[in-house]
């Protein structure tokens, strides 16, 4: 037998390494802005033409590289910053694995020009696919430019793989936010296609927050500093009354590395107490710094995890130090953070504050022909027969119909059918279930679940139908957005139009809303529209829910009615009517029960009279 182990070919190890390091545009933009802080740079521009698929360019006026070294920065393993392997256990710069370079230059076409410090002539240097093209001598005014085009051009699959334009945009934002607030003292400017998206200025953290997150941050920020044996930390934390509905605006570095971490996320929720409205999280930007030998930094330059030695410490120690803050700043809670749920989310009215008058629902009529499971029949409550493409979204899980569920569907058939011969009066249960006599005995109903089941369907439809129903606001609000909400709702502009929303884009990071859903109730429009967004990252992030199912079972969890609400007969009876004309109705969009029968019989053998 010959033999038959042979050494991998670099171009191909270095392609398998680019897996790990690169994984989209974002990841390579994160490392050559990384290179650029590590070379001394105190300006650094960035280009990225498509989100990054096509172009990503990064500039800098660092220390630059001689002739020999901007060629051997490319190969594996080259790297100016570790000597020894001691020196990977004090290690303070930013990359410390010499993958970067060579792993890029293996999936994309890159160019290179850099000139020493005071150097007259600089290098051109053309790689493609680890292959080096060209290098020359040419004239170069200093610093180090970087452009990395096609990316992934030589690995199809990888390329298939990216999503779309707004979305890889949104993770480049993302990465471009961390680094530039790590480091407010460089200057920083990112442009896409033709537009200058941030152009930051030198300055202090504070200034560098305020150029991220627009102006209106200067008022919202509570500086939060304090030095023990172990830590140090630094940065600011948002005063509660701002708090937002999304969690997007959390950093945590470490050692001036991003991290994040839900533990000591948790650690600085836990310092506001009850001044925090529920559902909703602080803004922060908290710098930690710790002697590195305190933490395992062996860990993948692309994750955003670390290991404490001393966790339970440091978690009291931010705990503490962010309460401090809050405390000294004199915050206390002056809002009254209970009320306003009621019935905030519910009806149609312009007025959503008329103390115990409840909003009316809206009128449906009842198609008592209607039959959820003959084909072509659109909801009871709409005039034009919709073309709705046949759905059985249970929240996550496409419903697959079981004989056993066939059966339970009959049932709830013919419980509909009962329903509709008895029309008895409904009552409300604790202001959370509904009870309503049907000819063999009662129906038990959770209102906010089935509220959210009809709304689901209602939105489902309106995304298949293309046909949205919105109401005007008189008073068009407008919401400021973190550039990375803000890429989201452009990203969803269209499904957001159909859904009745009606937004204007106004300015860097700003929408004007116009209309908001019908269901929703005016004068809300922020709240529906943040909690939108919230909703919809989180089930991004925990299920595999198309963006459509997403986005209308987010928006019908912001605006259902909610359990502890009181309900009019009137808005009882709408909703048993309207839950039955549903395709699914006694599922909830989470995929549990909704609806539950109980029969006389079942009743009187419990009473022994059977
Ligand atoms: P690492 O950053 O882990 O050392 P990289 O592959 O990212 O590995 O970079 C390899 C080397 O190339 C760096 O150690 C540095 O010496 C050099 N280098 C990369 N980018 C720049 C830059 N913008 N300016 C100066 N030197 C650079
Ligand atoms: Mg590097």
């Amino acid at each position: 037998m010959p033999d038959i182990i042979q050494l991998l070919p670099d171009s191909v190890a270095n392609q398998i390494a680019a897996g790990e390091v690169i994984q989209r545009p974002a990841s390579a933009l994160k490392e050559l802005v990384e290179n650029s802080i590590d070379a001394g740079a105190t300006e650094i521009r960035v280009y990225v033409k498509e989100a990054g698929k096509v172009l990503l360019q990064v500039i800098d006026n660092g220390k630059g590289m001689s002739g020999t070294d901007a060629r051997m920065s490319f190969e594996r393993h080259a790297t100016s910053k570790i000597k020894k392997a001691k020196d990977l256990f004090a290690i303070r710069t930013m990359g410390f694995r010499g993958e970067a370079l060579a792993s890029i230059a293996a999936i994309a076409h890159v160019e290179m020009k850099t000139i020493l410090l005071n150097a007259d002539i600089g290098t051109l240097l053309i790689i493609e696919g680890s292959e080096v093209k060209k290098q020359e001598s040419c004239a170069w005014s200093g610093g180090t430019s970087i452009s990395i085009k096609n990316l992934f051009y030589n690995i199809p699959a990888r390329r298939v793989f990216l999503k779309s334009d707004p979305v890889e945009m949104r993770y480049i934002l993302e990465e471009f936010m961390r680094i530039s607030l790590a480091n407010p003292e460089l200057f920083f400017s990112l442009h896409h296609d033709a537009n200058e998206l941030f152009h930051l200025p030198q300055g202090t953290l504070k200034q560098r927050i305020v150029h991220l997150f627009g102006n209106s941050y200067k008022e919202k920020l509570v500086p939060v500093e304090e030095e023990t044996s172990i830590i140090s930390i630094k940065g600011f934390v948002g005063k509660p009354e701002f708090a937002k509905k999304t969690r997007g605006e959390q950093y945590f570095f470490v050692n001036n590395r991003f991290i994040k971490d839900p533990y000591l996320q948790h650690a600085v929720s836990g310092a506001y107490d009850e001044l925090l409205p529920a559902e909703s999280f602080p803004f922060f930007v908290l710098f930690i710094d710790i002697d590195p030998a305190r933490i395992d930094i062996n860990v993948h330059p692309t994750k955003t995890q670390i290991k404490f030695d001393d966790e339970k410490s440091i978690y009291a120690i931010i705990r503490s130090a962010v309460k401090q803050s809050l405390g000294k700043y004199n915050i206390s809670p002056t809002l009254d953070f209970n009320t306003e749920h009621a019935f905030s989310n519910f009806g149609h009215g312009k007025n959503g504050n008329s103390g115990n008058a409840i909003p009316s629902m809206p009128q449906i009529k009842i198609n008592s022909a209607f039959n959820p499971f003959l084909s072509g029949q659109g909801l009871a409550s709409n005039s034009t027969p919709a073309k709705t493409t046949d759905f059985y979204g249970v929240g996550s899980a496409t419903f697959e119909k079981t004989e056993v569920e066939q059966l339970e569907m009959n049932k709830v058939v013919q419980e509909a059918e009962e329903w509709k011969g008895e029309k008895k009066t409904p009552y409300q249960l604790h202001n959370q279930l509904i009870l309503s006599p049907i000819k063999t005995g009662f129906i038990v109903i959770d209102q906010q679940a089935a509220h959210e089941r009809i709304l689901f369907e209602r939105y489902m439809q309106q995304l298949n139908a293309q046909k949205g129903y919105s109401q005007q606001s008189l008073f068009p609000q407008t919401i400021d957005l973190s550039p990375i909400d803000f890429a989201l709702i452009k990203e969803l502009m269209p499904d957001l139009l159909l859904l009745g929303f009606d937004l204007r884009e106004f300015g860097k990071g700003t929408f004007v809303i116009d209309g908001i859903p019908a269901e929703s109730i005016a004068g809300n429009e922020k709240s529906v529209l943040e909690g939108l967004i919230e909703n919809f990252k989180q089930n991004a992030a925990f299920s595999k829910l198309d963006r459509r199912e997403n986005l209308a079972k987010s928006l019908a969890k912001k605006t259902a009615i909610r359990s502890g609400q009181a309900l009019s007969t009137a808005e009882m009876t709408n909703l048993i009517d309207e839950l039955f004309a549903c395709k699914l109705p006694s599922v909830s969009i989470d995929a549990k029960p909704l609806l539950l029968t109980f029969g006389l019989d079942e009743i009187f053998k419990k009473f022994d009279k059977a």
